[in-house]
């Protein structure tokens, strides 16, 4: 199937980091490109986002790294404390080969993709509301107009309608756990946090993590078990926050605006593919943010997925097989970490401090909870 010029034709539901990473390569390759939004204009969700080596590795291949971390401020550590604000564990990010982690506003990482799709001559329609598609090729659309495509991309997140059409076998685990989140100016934070450090602080079942994004501002996650009334309460209760966290009172303060608290959810298909149509990011694999690699992966599964479908020499179909047999495994093994990693929340504070503490001194942990960050994607 081509379009008039005779370019391979791809069709994406969704504008997020999967969507637009997918968009962006197919692209590159010289495919015409499509990509349908329900919003009607660019959603920004006001937070903060970690990206690591993986995804660095996606934008710089992609033509979008400048962009995104231009002035970002860049993570060499993690240092987890407990209620009485004192250090449990220092987990280092590896300094002997080049080893990138930010905390990016969300929106510098989405328009950095969004300027190279533009560049590249991606069609956006925003408010274009997306009913579902057919393993032959087919996207449905609300109003009935129907698209042909040789690859359909479900890009559309955790409640896919591209998933829910192709009637792939899905589990969907909603996590105990949710979290407001927000991006704040940096209080004189000197006597707070290291250098190139960021901090998570746990307090029973809640957790405060603050992360420079640059100079001025910083990136906040508050989370909270669904049965924690106060700690779930929209809009974030900064007093009650306040008490549980008294040493971020300075950064409780700077909060103008939070992202509304939401609880966190887990999807597993037993495919992410039909014929045609190839799920990516939360539509395929939605993961609890502990790792910070649902976006990540979301970016890798674009980027692989069409230098899968473009480079393999393989029929289509074929060629979506073989890229979920390559990009699946790590996809798994980050959502099953992170999982892991929530657990921890419901755990005893001394069983959990110590399992912190031996998790920061084990090299075999730290192999597990770097693999993904350190994997490289095809197409990069
Ligand atoms: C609290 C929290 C913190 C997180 N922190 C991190 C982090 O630090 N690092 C990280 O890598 N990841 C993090 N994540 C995960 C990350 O945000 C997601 O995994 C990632 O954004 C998923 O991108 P996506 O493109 O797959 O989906 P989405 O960003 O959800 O994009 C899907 C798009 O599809 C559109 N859409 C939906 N349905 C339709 C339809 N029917 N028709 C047309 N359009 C449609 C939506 O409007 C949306 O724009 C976090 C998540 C949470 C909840």
């Amino acid at each position: 199937m081509s379009n008039s010029l005779g370019h391979s034709h791809v069709e994406i539901a969704g504008l997020g980091l999967a969507g637009l990473s997918a968009a962006c390569a197919f692209a590159k390759a010289g495919w015409s490109v499509r990509i349908h939004e329900r919003a009607e204009e660019v959603r920004l969700s006001g937070a903060g986002i970690y990206v690591a080596e993986n995804g660095a590795r996606v934008l710089d291949a992609l033509g979008a790294s400048e962009e995104a971390f231009r002035g970002a401020y860049q993570i060499h550590h993690r240092d987890s404390r407990d209620s009485a604000n004192r250090t449990l564990a220092i987990d280092d990010y590896p300094r002997e080969k080049p080893f990138r982690a930010y905390f990016l506003r969300r929106e510098t990482l989405v328009y950095s993709l969004l300027n190279v799709a533009k560049e590249l001559g991606v069609e956006v329609r925003l408010g274009s509301h997306v009913l579902g598609a057919t393993p032959d090729g087919a996207l449905h659309l609300v109003g009935g107009e129907t698209l042909a495509a040789d690859v359909i991309v479900g890009a559309d997140g955790i409640n896919s309608q591209v998933r829910k059409s192709i009637g792939v076998e899905t589990l969907r685990t909603e996590l105990l756990q949710g979290a407001h989140r927000a991006v704040c100016r940096r209080p004189q934070d000197a006597h707070i946090v290291q250098p190139h450090t960021f901090i998570e602080w746990w307090a029973g079942a809640r957790r405060f993590f603050y992360a420079p994004v640059s100079t001025d501002l910083a990136y906040l996650v508050m989370t909270a078990q669904l049965n924690d009334e106060a700690g779930s309460r929209n809009p974030f209760d900064k007093q009650d926050w306040c008490r549980t966290f008294p040493f971020t009172a300075e950064i409780i303060a700077n909060i103008e605006e939070t992202v509304p608290f939401m609880p966190f959810v887990e999807i597993r298909c037993k495919s992410w593919i039909a014929g045609r149509v190839a799920l990516v990011g939360d539509a395929a694999h939605a993961m609890s943010p502990n790792l910070g690699q649902g976006g990540g992966t979301a970016m890798m599964d674009g980027i692989s997925l069409a230098h899968n479908v473009v480079n393999s020499g393989l029929p289509v179909e074929a060629a979506l097989c073989r890229w979920q047999e390559r990009q699946r495994p790590i996809v798994d093994r980050a959502q099953c970490i992170s999982g892991l990693y929530s657990k921890l929340a419901s755990w005893p504070d001394t069983p959990r401090k110590m399992a912190l503490w031996c998790a920061s001194k084990s090299g075999w942990i730290t192999r597990q909870r770097l693999a993904t960050a350190n994997f490289l994607p095809d197409g990069v």
